[in-house]
Order: structure tokens, then sequence, then C-alpha cells
């Protein structure tokens, strides 16, 4: 926990000063504080008729004066609090992001995106507040405790140690209540956790929603988890709401017997006495010195001042304790090793587009059973047209991300243009292999920003040229902004098949030496898709294009078709050889023909 604790805390860097004077500055609202009883008992003290204006001014400026220093430090060490709280998370927020930005897939599935999200907001802010509070009290309360306490000794003598007794007793109730409300504050976290990635869900996924008219079922759905929700937060404000007046009591009670005991002192002929003695004589067990009145109103005030200091420590460390779930969610991703790592010399130039499957088998999971993929041999020689044909869950997709590397193979090993994938520095082996992803994706902007995303330096007539060849120039070019035509959030007005030539064009601005499609020409006409792969083939003959398609009529022409069947290859050739040698895919060719083809 603590090594979490310091983890975190490195983020504080630059505002690390704001977060020492804090304290500072509450250390002097703390000795003000303390002292102004003070003064104002020896004020009390000569209010006597013989003393005139005179004699009282200098008590009257000290009294302004001291109030003046007390709220200064109050309002400086507020602000500055405030200064390091949000700088620290701000780091923070910062810290994770750039920890997430370097993540592999594999660290990706590891967490799951919502959980990332909640971590970068929720745990950030719970963290923030504790640490707020932290360094405003955790040197003030204590120190208050401690002048307090001196000082009430100092002018109520051995009175004083009735806050003494009285600590522990308010000690135990607070303690006692704050675990009570902790337990269920910890379980009131995980809920709103799950809480907030449900809300995630279902707002990106609102179109499936709506469109299989879900609207009532998620609605009860989440009513029910916010329910939940409430009613365990109204359970644990219920004992949070029981402190304060517990707290209020006791004080009261220690007020009470304070006075009593303050008022026989200052009435010294009730001097306490605990009985008599055989011969009548009263016996006093404890010498309790004497008492002025003025004396008696500072030592009330210290008695509350050593109480709050009780209690604010009882409340910050619950805090604390409840911050540290965060903490070490926080630090949990701080600590995530990235899974892929750019090499230490590595490769900066791919030679060409040949790729060579060797012996590779992959499974997401160390402890999965089942290989993705299995024993993978294949040989692409640069320029060659490779289709990828096999059921959903086959392994498609699984084998083209191990090309450019956005997983690292189990066993065995993928070389690109000679080198091994892992030799090469990231970048270099990533601009040259585009693969368009099956779970495509647009930003929010403009066609041309997002092609851009492809090749930052990308003229116009570059991108329009990327857009013919992906058969989406003429649409663009139809419409009054062109190349500015807005793009709205994931690529929202645009139709599927659009969005997925977009995201071709965008691939195709990379110049890159392998093109990987996978699946994306699902949801483009076959008259389309036809005239998307004859331009490939004429406009960028050199370079190696790997489809991955559900339509035969997809790869026919292919210099090899590999039919994937649970992993493995079930069969390579050209779809002539295929048609005669495998049944899978005779299969899938007759169905797609026997239905008068798509
Ligand atoms: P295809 O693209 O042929 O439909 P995939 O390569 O996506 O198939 O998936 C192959 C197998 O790997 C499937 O059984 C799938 O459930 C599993 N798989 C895919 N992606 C992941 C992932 N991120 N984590 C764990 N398992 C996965
Ligand atoms: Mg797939």
């Amino acid at each position: 926990m603590l090594k979490s604790i310091f983890k975190v805390l490195k983020s504080v860097r630059e505002f690390k000063k704001y977060a020492i004077i804090t304290p500072l500055f509450m250390i002097g609202e703390a000795a003000v504080e303390c002292a102004l009883p003070l003064v104002m008992t020896n004020f009390v003290k000569i209010l006597k008729p013989e003393n005139s204006i005179q004699d009282l001014l200098p008590y009257f400026l000290a009294i302004i004066a001291m109030a003046i220093v007390s709220i200064t430090c109050g309002i400086l060490g507020g602000r500055f609090a405030a200064y390091a709280a949000s700088g620290f998370a701000k780091n923070l927020r910062h810290d994770l992001y750039k920890k997430v930005e370097s993540f592999s897939f594999e660290n990706i599935d590891h967490f799951h995106a919502s959980s990332l999200v909640t971590r970068m907001t929720t745990d950030v802010t719970n963290t923030q507040n504790s640490f707020a509070m932290t360094i405003r009290i955790v040197v003030r309360a204590p120190l208050m405790l401690v002048f307090s306490a001196i000082m009430a000794f100092v002018v109520g003598g051995n009175l004083a140690w009735i806050f003494v007794a009285a600590i522990p007793v308010i000690g135990i109730i607070f303690v006692v209540l704050a675990r009570f409300a902790m337990g269920i504050f910890r379980r009131v976290f995980k809920k709103y956790d799950a809480l907030n990635e449900s809300v995630q869900e279902n707002v990106s996924g609102m179109r499936v929603v709506k469109s299989y008219v879900r609207e009532g079922y998620e609605d009860n759905k989440f009513s029910t988890a916010s329910n939940n929700l409430s009613k365990e937060f109204i359970k644990a404000e219920k004992i949070v709401s029981l402190m304060t007046p517990l707290m209020n009591t006791s004080i009261h009670v220690v007020y009470i017997i304070t006075m009593f005991f303050a008022a026989t002192l200052i009435f010294k002929e009730t001097q306490p006495y605990w009985g008599t003695d055989r011969d009548g004589n009263p016996v006093v067990l404890f010498n309790w010195g004497s008492l002025a009145i003025s004396d008696m109103s500072a030592l009330l005030t210290y008695g509350i001042q050593i109480l709050m200091s009780i209690m604010m420590i009882s409340m910050i460390v619950t805090m604390l304790v409840m911050s540290f779930e965060s903490i070490r969610r926080i630090s949990e991703v701080l600590d995530e090793e990235p899974t892929i790592k750019n090499p230490e010399n590595p490769v900066m130039e791919v030679n060409d587009g040949s790729v060579v499957f060797d012996n590779v088998s992959f499974k997401y999971k160390k402890e999965a059973e089942r290989y993705a993929v299995n024993n993978l041999n294949i040989n692409i020689k640069s320029g060659e047209f490779i289709g990828i044909i096999g059921s959903t869950g086959s392994g498609k997709s699984t084998l083209v991300n191990l090309i450019s590397r956005l997983y690292d193979t189990t066993e065995g090993r993928v070389l690109v243009g000679g080198n091994d994938v892992r030799n090469y520095d990231l970048k270099a082996l990533r601009d040259s292999v585009a693969v368009v992803l099956q779970k495509n994706f647009l930003f929010s902007g403009t066609v041309a920003s997002n092609m851009r995303w492809g090749n930052k330096e990308a003229t116009d007539e570059e991108i329009v040229k990327a857009l013919r060849v992906a058969q989406m120039s003429e649409t663009i070019e139809a419409t009054q902004e062109r190349l500015n035509k807005v793009v709205e959030q994931g690529g929202a007005n645009f139709s599927g098949g659009q969005k997925q030539r977009l995201c071709i064009a965008r691939a195709l601005l990379k110049n890159p030496k392998i093109l990987i499609l996978d699946d994306s020409t699902s949801a483009v006409d076959t008259k389309t898709d036809r005239l998307i792969r004859k331009a490939l083939k004429n406009d960028l003959p050199d370079m190696t294009k790997i489809v991955i398609a559900q339509r035969i009529s997809s790869i026919e022409e292919a210099d090899q078709i590999i039919v994937l069947d649970n992993g493995e290859i079930n069969g390579i050739g050209t779809h002539k050889q295929l048609l005669e040698s495998n049944e899978i895919y005779r299969e899938v060719y007759q169905s797609q023909t026997q239905k008068g083809g798509n």
C-alpha cells in the first residue's frame, strides 16, 4: 500500500511547493488559534474599574492582529491546498493517459477500456480530495491537539485531565462509526464503478439499444442499479449523520463536567471533597488547585479545540482509508508494463512487403487453454494479393494483427521484409503495414483531417488520389464542402460502406508496403468492391495486399488464398486449386453461388 501511495504521489511534481507551503500556513493558523484564548483570558483579567481604555488598547490590537493573521493563514492555506491538489490531479491524469497510450492491445484487454476511464476520472477525483484534505489537516490537527492540551494544563491545571479522559471515549465512538460507514462506502464505490461502466456501455451503444427497442429494458436495469446504490448511500449516510449529534453530546457532557468542577474551584468554599472521614473531617482525594473565572473560559475553549482535533484526525483517517482503494487502482495502471516496446537497436527501414509466418502460434492470455491461431506457416512475397477466408472466430483478425505487431506471438516468429517484427522500430513497422481494422473508427473533424491521420503532410491531391482508389472520391467531390465535409463523432454521418472506404483511403495515405483489409469491404456493394480491387491492383502494383473477406468474389483473383478453420490453416492455394482440393472452400463457394452470389 505504501508503495502505491508513494508511486501516485510522484505525480505532485511542480506543485510540491504548494503542498509544502499549505501545512506551514495551517501551522500558523493553529498557533494563533491556540494563543488567542490565552490573550482573551488576560484581557478579561484586567477588566477592572481602575484600568483605563489605554490599558486595554494593546489587548484590543493584539486580538485584532491575531484574528487577521489567523484568517489570512486559513485563506492562503486553503488556496494553496487547492492549487496543490488540482495540480496533482492534473499531473496524475496526464501520467495515466500517457501510460495508457503506451499500452499494447494486450494491456488494454487486461483492464478493459471502461475501467480505464473510471480510473482516470472517479479514482483521480477521490485521490485529489483526500490529498487536499490531508495537506490541510494532517499537520494542523495533531498540532492543535498538542498545543491545546498544553495550554489546557497551563490555564486549568489538573482540571485538564477531564479532557484527556474524554479523548479515548470520543475516539472510540468515532472509530466504531467510521468503520461501519467505511465498509458500506467501499461497497458503494464498487457499485459506482459498475454503474459507470454500464452508463458508458449504454451511451456508446445507444444506437444498438434503440434499434433493438431495448430502451425500456436498459432503463429498468439502470434504475435498479441506481436504486441499489442510493439505498447503500442512505445506509452509510445514516451512520455518518449519527456522528455529529453524538459528538456534540459528548462535547457537552465534557463541558458540563468541566464547568461543575471549575465552578467548585472558583468558589473555594465548596472545595470538592469525596466524603468525610470517621472524625467528620473532609477528605480531599485530589488537589485541584485554584481557578479564576477568566481561566475557565479559556479552559473550555481549549477543551473544545482538543475534542475537535480528535474528530478531525478520525475523519481524515477515514477519508484516507476510503481513498486507498482508488490509489491502489491508479497505481495498478501506472505499474502495468506495456507488453510491446521498442527494441534496443531497432531496424528503421522495412525493405519490402514480404511476410513470413514461421511456426506461429498465439493465444490472447497466458492462462488460456486454447490458441487463437495455431502452427501457422505462410510465405507471402512482396506485391502479392493474399485472400483469407474462414468462419467467424477462426482467427483471421488475430493472424493479421500479428503482422503489425499489435500482439506478440506466443510461439514462432513473424518476418516482414525479411526481419522479425520484434526487431523493428514500432513506428517504422506500423507505417509500412497499414491495417484497416474490422472495427474501424473515424474521428470527429473533417474528411481531410481524418485522411491526414494517415499522413500529416498529405496534400489535397494525394488525398483525392487515395479517395479515388477507395472509390470514394466521387461521393466526396459531389458534396459542397468537398474535403472539408464534416465528419461527426464516430463517422455517424456516413454509411457503413462509405466509412469503410474512407478508412481504406486513410490507410493508403500512409503509402504502406503492406495493406491489410480486415473485412473492410463487407458493407460495400460487389461492384464497388471490384472497382476498389481493380484500382489497388493497377495503381499500387508493388504493395502487398492481404484481404480478409466473407465473399469469395472479393478474393477470387488472389495469388494465394488461405482457408482458416479453428485457428489452423485448412488449405492454401489459388481459387482453382482450392475448389478442387479444399472441402470448406468448395462449400462456401457453392453456398454463395447457389444463392445467386452476392
Ligand atoms: P475472426 O477474425 O476470424 O472472426 P478472431 O481472430 O477475431 O476471429 O478471433 C479468434 C479467436 O480469438 C476467437 O475465439 C475470439 O473469441 C478470440 N479473441 C479475439 N480477440 C480476443 C481478445 N481481444 N481477447 C481474447 N480473446 C480474443
Ligand atoms: Mg475478425
